[in-house]
């Protein structure tokens, strides 16, 4: 094993057993989450290493590099688009991504729905910021109810859950309660809403004991960008 690879699985082991604990804590079982390791900025050999490894589910912020590391991997590879969307590279985005996580304008699910021929895997991000004025992307909780209505009607795409990302400005804890309220809600209003994608590095263990169905965890794994 080169220094790289050791470096990369012993990260890669610490995260498991953290992930496991968690689990423990709240009574569930490793099957129930999916371990995204969100490769962006490192390397396509790191990628490869990481699939040697046993992982499948690797996550992208930007569709330049998700479409040129994505054929670079074996086909089983499941590969996560979680950045922010532009409306022009949603074409390319979905001819690589299996799973778009950062749905949160309906123009953008129209659109994907046009593009595709059948049904794409997405999750709609909701925002959890207090303050609508720091809204770093995501749907108002107050608007999500209509949003999945409108989707409803979009019948390439697949809803499957709900992401959000932690406010800096909030405990993990709290903001990830709150994103399990709004998944039952939402899962009232689309039964297909079941998975929740929440926690990275610094908050995964809360995000597991509130739902957390995909975690997308990068420098954990990789070491800092
Ligand atoms: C970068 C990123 C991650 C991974 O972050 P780490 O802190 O490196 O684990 C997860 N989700 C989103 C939306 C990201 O942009």
């Amino acid at each position: 094993m080169n220094d790289r690879k050791a470096q990369i699985s012993s990260n890669l082991a610490a995260v498991r057993e953290r992930i496991v604990r968690a689990l423990a804590t709240c009574g569930r079982t490793v099957d129930e989450v999916e371990l995204i390791a969100v490769t962006k900025t490192f390397p396509v050999s790191d990628v490869e290493i990481l699939y040697e490894l046993g992982l499948r589910n690797f996550g992208e912020n930007r569709d330049q590099e998700g479409s040129q590391k994505s054929p670079l991997l074996p086909s089983d590879a499941i590969w996560h688009f979680q950045g922010q969307i532009q409306s022009n590279k949603l074409k390319s985005i979905a001819e690589w991504a299996d799973v778009i996580h950062s749905i949160d304008e309906i123009r953008h699910a129209r659109k994907l729905n046009e593009l595709v021929n059948g049904p794409k895997s997405i999750f709609i991000q909701v925002s959890l910021d207090e303050n609508p004025a720091e809204n770093r992307g995501g749907v108002a909780p107050t608007l999500l109810k209509e949003f999945l209505q409108e989707l409803e009607e979009l019948e390439n795409l697949d809803p499957i859950g709900l992401m959000a990302v932690a406010p800096i400005d909030q405990e993990p804890d709290l903001a990830f309660s709150r994103l399990a309220e709004i998944h039952k809600i939402a899962k009232e209003v689309d039964p297909r809403i079941s998975k929740i994608s929440a926690g990275m590095s610094n908050d995964f263990e809360a995000a597991i004991l509130n739902g957390a169905t995909h975690i997308r965890i990068g420098s954990q794994i990789l070491g800092v960008r």
